[in-house]
């Protein structure tokens, strides 16, 4: 999932138009609460020259899955160069919102706090995932002053739905990365120390959604994550 949301970032970032070559791309993965439907949404920055009017990419993607009728933004993925915080002043290994986004985010009602920002440099070497509420206390805010978002009874419910369906997809992503790994540890000729560490990296990316999401003490995700750290490369 996440991994997915990173590589089309990517690819957004490649459409970004920036008159001082500062490229930032987006995907947000949208969720239908009533329909059940999820789907991915791209956006990049756009800025054409020192006086036009900059459009982020991260408000593009919200704004295109809410015109679509997703009313919950369960993660956005970015990818750009990180540069110093304009309005906090952080400088983060990997590029965070900027103050107007954090002020957009905050008040679109299918932003949770806990929905997930998670950035990449452009060649995706370096990641974090942070909840929406860690990325705005970073930035000194608490993201009190904007009631409505978020974590409101309603979404509480939503989010129970949706964890509900990340477990069972974050189960069988990790059964997947289990299997690879035997696979690997029983064919000596493949089982490179990379490899398993590849993979193991993988499934260390959706542990981290788990986490986020507030699964990962699930008992079934728990006991994938102890075989995954058992498998020593
Ligand atoms: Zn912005």
């Amino acid at each position: 999932m996440l991994s997915q949301l990173f590589e089309e970032a990517k690819v957004a970032r490649e459409y970004a138009v920036s008159y001082r070559d500062f490229r930032v791309g987006c995907a947000g993965l949208a969720y239908n609460t009533e329909t059940g439907k999820w789907e991915i949404f791209r956006g990049a920055n756009l800025k054409v020259s020192r006086n036009g009017r900059p459009v982020c990419a991260e408000s593009i993607v919200v704004q295109a899955a809410r015109a679509r009728g997703y009313n919950l933004i369960i993660g956005l993925g970015i990818v750009a160069e990180t540069q110093r915080d304009d309005d906090s002043g952080v400088v983060l290994d990997t590029l965070t919102p900027c103050a107007e986004c954090r002020e957009t985010l905050l008040a679109i009602p299918a932003m949770s706090l806990r929905s997930l920002i998670a950035t990449a440099t452009p060649d995706l070497s370096t990641q974090e995932v942070r909840s929406f509420g860690e990325v705005l206390k970073i930035h000194g805010s608490d993201g009190r002053s904007y009631p409505q978002t978020a974590d409101s009874p309603m979404l509480a419910g939503d989010l129970d739905r949706l964890r509900a369906i990340a477990r069972v997809r974050l189960v069988n992503l990790l059964e997947v990365a289990n299997d690879l790994l035997g696979v690997l540890l029983r064919d000596s000729e493949t089982a490179t120390k990379e490899k398993i560490e590849q993979c193991r990296r993988n499934a260390e990316k959706e542990i981290a959604i788990a986490r986020g999401l507030g699964i990962g003490n699930d008992p079934v995700v728990e006991k994938l994550i102890r075989r995954l750290h058992l498998v020593k490369p």
